[in-house]
């Protein structure tokens, strides 16, 4: 029988930026709120102090920040009719674990949404007809648009002291910035950080080509800064150990730079590290829930009874803990019934890389946002009636690092050893640069979440399978992009070129790391047949449960998903503090 804690008000599954948002407006508002997180403690000090961040074998290839494919994995296929097997080491994707989740060891590229793929369906609709979408797309619209979150995305800037350069400010178009995003309600909190060679090269190619280069919004800080809790931040050093370590400089932001720090002299938060929640325990009306079940650092089971429960685990943990929890209907693609589990979505990449004898590109110096990047082929500067295909991709030439195991791009048809291998290197080490393409991934039918029949973890419970491939709308978006990517990378005259692009008949390959972006499987929406999470993210079926995560994403955008993600946090917390604390129950009626 499980030991029983004294109840809290709040309770926070797992610890990343989501629910450290949710932990500081919950603490504020005076209640008594727990975070339990499955991994371990972490904070600046002692955990990413140098040397041991610059430690790339440990942090960069054997991923000690993320989580541990034999504690707890997914299962991965193609297609309803195959097998799906255990993805048991990290590669396409790289999960956070431990306090901070992934916002430790993340990149900061910092992009707001465009307000047309918060209502993407209506606008591919309205702008090119019902027809233009293929009947077993399931894109929808999120319930919320761009205007009700800007406040929120524009404190959640504020939080993390993005550096960057408007391109919309209150409607004025302002030059050197991103002239096609949404309005925003003021300037980034700090200024771009320092240009690159790379950045110049990319900048004057992409003016000669009519396009419009701006610095990629990043929340590696350019400036010493102080967030409104407070928190404080260093400038960036570019030390080029930023995605996969935590920063060492208190300069990326993250949930311990930016919130943890504050939030934890807040007598009313307590966390517990090494604390996995295995349930969301619901009441015999199985309306609401009563607490969640974990097991604590010392193995044992434990009853954590509280009056709301946040779930705030990643996009697909997200998914699994509702449907081990009961909490919904699993999605079901052959009657098209049920929601839990429906529209998983991934992200769609491809890239360039360019050799120059005659030039050289310091690699040691780096940062995981150091970059330059064009908008001109977003989700609402494209004519799908015409390139026949819905989405959208920015791309980016970004110099983040120079690791020597990693990060040693070679002309294609190079030897991968010997004295072959030798030279090329020598020739090319701190020689290349690469503009890449980020692109959107609209959601199908056929492409979801549920529980594997044949696969568990170590409790004995099963684990969440993942049924995904590629579909010719993501293809034929890849391929326009890389038209684009090849005439720029051709109009700098490198002395070799490789291009990497998804061509038609490309599986999905969960070999290679990709994007850490994946969404779905627990969506919000208007209506309850369709989503599983109402606009405020509060699941339909039991009222005091909140799901936070890019799984409340009904396709995905073409942008890195945290700006939205927490964004969105910012505003469930707002529902619940001015209606949901004043009156429980459901904040939309179905
Ligand atoms: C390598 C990498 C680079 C990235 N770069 C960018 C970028 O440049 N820009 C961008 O916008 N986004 C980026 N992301 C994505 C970004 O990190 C995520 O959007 C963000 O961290 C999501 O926050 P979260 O709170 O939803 O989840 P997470 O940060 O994943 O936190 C969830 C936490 O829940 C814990 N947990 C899971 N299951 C349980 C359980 N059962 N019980 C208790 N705890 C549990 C996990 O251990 C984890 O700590 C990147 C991600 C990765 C991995
Ligand atoms: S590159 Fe900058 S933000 Fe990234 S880890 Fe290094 S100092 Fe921190």
């Amino acid at each position: 029988m499980a030991r029983q804690e004294k109840p809290v008000d709040v309770v926070l599954v797992g610890l990343g930026w989501t629910n450290s948002i949710m932990g500081m407006e919950l603490a504020q508002e005076g209640l008594n709120v727990l975070a339990l997180e499955r991994g371990e403690d972490r904070d600046t000090v002692p955990d990413f102090a140098y040397p041991k961040m610059a430690d790339e074998l440990t942090y960069g290839v054997r991923y000690k920040l993320m989580a541990k494919p034999a504690k707890s994995t997914i299962t991965v296929r193609h297609s309803l009719t195959e097998t799906a097997l255990p993805y048991r080491h990290l590669g396409s994707f790289l999960p956070g674990d431990g306090v901070g989740g992934a916002g430790t060891h993340w990149n900061g590229h910092t992009w707001r949404p465009m307000p047309e793929e918060l209502r993407l369906r209506s606008y591919v609709e309205e702008t090119f007809g019902k027809d233009i979408i293929p009947a077993d797309m399931t894109i929808q619209d999120f319930g919320v648009s761009y205007d009700e979150l800007e406040p929120h995305f524009d404190f959640f800037d504020k939080v993390m002291g993005v550096s960057g350069k408007a391109g919309n400010v209150n409607g004025e178009i302002h030059e050197g910035g991103n002239p096609f995003e949404g309005r925003r309600s003021s300037e980034y909190p700090l200024p771009p950080l320092k240009r690159t060679f790379n950045d110049e090269l990319f900048t004057n190619v992409a003016k000669e080509h009519g396009l419009h280069p701006f610095p990629l919004p990043s929340s590696n800080a350019s400036e010493a800064y102080t967030n409104p809790y407070g928190m404080q931040l260093g400038p960036c050093n570019f030390c080029g150990f930023c995605e996969r370590y935590g920063c060492l400089n208190f300069s990326k932001a993250s949930p311990q730079t930016c919130i943890l720090g504050a939030l934890k002299q807040h007598k009313n938060f307590s966390y517990r590290a090494n604390s996995e929640v295995l349930k969301v325990e619901l009441a015999d009306d199985k309306k609401t829930a009563k607490g969640v079940t974990y097991i604590d650092k010392n193995g044992e089971e434990v009853f954590q009874p509280a009056k709301i429960v946040i779930v705030g685990t990643f996009a697909y943990n997200n998914v699994r803990l509702l449907l081990l929890s009961g909490i919904g209907q699993p999605y079901d693609p052959v009657t098209n019934t049920g929601t839990v589990g429906r529209n998983y979505a991934y992200q769609m990449m491809g890239g360039a890389t360019l050799f120059f004898k005659d030039k050289f590109f310091n690699p040691f110096i780096g940062a995981g946002s150091n970059a330059t990047t064009v908008d001109d082929y977003a989700i609402n500067q494209i004519d799908f009636a015409k390139e026949g295909f819905i989405g959208g991709s920015y791309l980016l030439a970004a110099q983040t690092n120079g690791q020597p195991i990693r990060s040693m791009p070679l002309p294609a048809g190079t030897p991968s050893w010997g004295a072959g291998w030798k030279k090329a290197t020598k020739d090319y080490y701190g020689h290349s640069m690469s503009i890449s393409s980020h692109g959107s991934n609209m959601s199908y039918r056929d492409c979801y979440l549920s529980l594997d029949p044949n696969y568990t973890d170590d409790h004995g419970l099963p684990l969440l399978r993942l049924t995904f491939d590629w579909k010719d709308n993501d293809i034929r978006m890849t391929q326009f992009m890389k038209g684009k990517v090849e005439a720029l990378a051709k109009g700098l005259n490198p002395d070799h070129l490789n291009i990497s692009f998804k061509d038609f008949g490309a599986k999905y390959d969960v070999r290679p790391y990709q994007t850490t972006h994946n969404v779905g499987g627990a969506i919000m929406g208007t209506n309850p047949k369709t989503s599983v999470l109402n606009r405020y993210q509060q699941s339909w079926d039991v009222h005091n449960v909140f799901v936070l995560g890019s799984s409340s994403f009904p396709q995905n955008l073409q942008y890195n998903p945290t700006m939205l993600v927490g964004g969105l946090a910012y505003w469930t917390a707002k529902a619940i503090r001015e209606q949901y604390l004043k009156q429980p129950g459901p904040l939309v009626q179905a």
